[in-house]
């Protein structure tokens, strides 16, 4: 039986920004000691704009993007949202593709114009001993590579924008003596460029989607009661992991079904309402 303040309580809440699905899990707000943010699209809009494409051996711009776009039609990650856009922008004409194929965290390909695509992180690069030789790497810029038949042939830089509430969401848990971490599987310079920005307790970059959940599993190793708030596919399983798994509601719907409580309003400011709200619930009910 869910106890009568409990059961008014939740209802209430979902005027607040808070769409709470499971009620054991939300009771352990009030005493939850660090909270795990995903970067993309969790305390950045998740939204891309390509800001400067990169050629080598003077490749052509426009087939880059061209062939960059037709695989990334097929991926529904925020970066592949941001390459069509572009390539729309400039009125080009995306072929098909075939054979598309993810890797997970790492980008993904497929065949377009008889030739293997690949759309592919700077980690990508690294593990396969690919050299860049313009000067991109160093970069706080979220940047992903493409290659054509194997052979790279450009960059393309994309900028994302930390959401307004962020900061105000930090100060206030702060504030609460609750620590701020962030999970992403964006390079490291992009990390700490938001890292510092937010003034986060902690961050670790290029973790590959299997891994966010360990990582959620040290912490709780370590003593911290940890909200994991998240908005894609690859934070599903560090969603279950967490003591509270939290949703962006405008995220992904693999992360709402695995989710404690959703944030109907995609603010995380209301991770601080959600914390707030769960002291306020279970004090009123000893
Ligand atoms: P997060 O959501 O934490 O930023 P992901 O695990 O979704 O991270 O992606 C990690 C990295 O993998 C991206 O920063 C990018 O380099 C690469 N990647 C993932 N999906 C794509 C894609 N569709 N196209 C190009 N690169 C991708
Ligand atoms: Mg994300």
């Amino acid at each position: 039986a869910i106890p009568l303040v409990v059961s008014i309580s939740t209802s209430i809440s979902a005027n607040n920004g808070l769409l709470i699905r499971n009620r054991t899990q939300f009771e352990k707000a009030r005493n939850i000691s660090m909270v795990v943010f995903d970067k993309t699209g969790t305390l950045t809009e998740g939204k891309f704009g390509v800001t400067g494409i990169n050629t080598e051996d003077d490749y052509d711009e426009k087939e880059l993007i061209r062939l960059a776009a037709a695989v990334e039609k097929e991926s529904e990650h925020p970066i592949a949202t941001g390459i069509v856009e572009k390539a729309k922008s400039m009125d080009l004409d995306i072929p098909d593709v075939s054979e598309f194929n993810s890797f997970k965290g790492k980008g993904i390909e497929g065949m377009a114009d008889g030739k293997n695509i690949k759309v592919v992180s700077p980690g990508y690069l690294r593990e396969h001993d690919i050299d860049f030789q313009k000067e991109t790497k160093e970069e706080a810029t979220t940047t992903v590579y493409v290659l054509i038949d194997d052979k790279l042939a450009g960059a393309i830089s994309l900028a994302d924008k930390i959401r307004p509430q962020s900061y105000e969401a930090i100060k206030a848990l702060h504030k609460m003596g609750i620590k701020c971490h962030m999970l992403t599987g964006d390079n490291n310079e992009t990390a700490k460029k938001v890292s510092e920005e937010l003034g986060l307790d902690g961050f670790e970059a290029e973790v590959l989607p299997d891994k966010k959940q360990t990582k959620v599993k040290e912490l709780q190793e370590k003593g911290e009661l940890v909200a994991m708030t998240g908005d894609g596919v690859n934070d599903a399983p560090a969603l279950a992991q967490a003591d509270i798994g939290i949703a962006i509601g405008s995220g992904t719907d693999v992360a709402a079904e695995t989710a404690d409580v959703i944030l109907v309003d995609s603010n995380p400011q209301d991770v601080v309402t959600l914390i707030r709200f769960g002291k306020a619930t279970y004090r009123k009910m000893v």
